[in-house]
């Protein structure tokens, strides 16, 4: 992908801080970050999201996004990690090369978490129906 901006990272046309890398993915520091130690891991083939993500590549960087949410619990001392990942543009995506955001956590930094809303009667019943219809 010529203008995504992940894709010339893995380039080395645009630098990052790196953490991380192998013959699959690439980590590193998010350049705004929520807390020090914030950090993206991305497949080197570009994907946009989940919806295009192959199996076999997600079951390859699952390992590596435990490796780095350990390195940083133990190095920097975080007291929780968030793995989030946006996927389209009502999801806050913004980079459209997939993504996971491994994210430090400390008591009282201020990242609150989403705001839940429960369900009306026979709403989750409906909802879950749907969803299995496809599956
Ligand atoms: P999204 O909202 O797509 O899930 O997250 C994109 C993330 O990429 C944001 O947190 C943003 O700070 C980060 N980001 C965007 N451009 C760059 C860049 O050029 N370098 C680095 N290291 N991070 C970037
Ligand atoms: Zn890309």
């Amino acid at each position: 992908m010529e203008s995504c901006i992940f894709c010339k990272i893995i380039k080395g046309e645009i630098p990052c801080t790196k953490v991380y890398e192998d013959e699959v993915g690439l980590a590193f520091l998010d350049v705004n970050p929520i807390n020090p130690g914030h950090t993206l891991l991305i497949p080197k083939e570009h994907h946009e999201n989940i919806h295009e993500m192959p199996d076999e590549l997600l079951e390859k960087l699952m390992p590596t996004a435990k490796k780095i949410a350990n390195a940083i619990k133990f190095s920097i001392g975080a007291t929780g990690i968030n793995i989030g990942q946006n996927n389209g543009t009502d999801a806050g995506q913004v980079i459209w090369h997939y993504h996971m955001h491994i994210i430090p956590r400390f008591a009282g930094d201020g990242l609150k978490h989403w705001p839940g809303k429960p369900y009306m009667l026979g709403e989750a019943e409906e909802t879950a129906e749907k969803i299995k219809s496809v599956l």
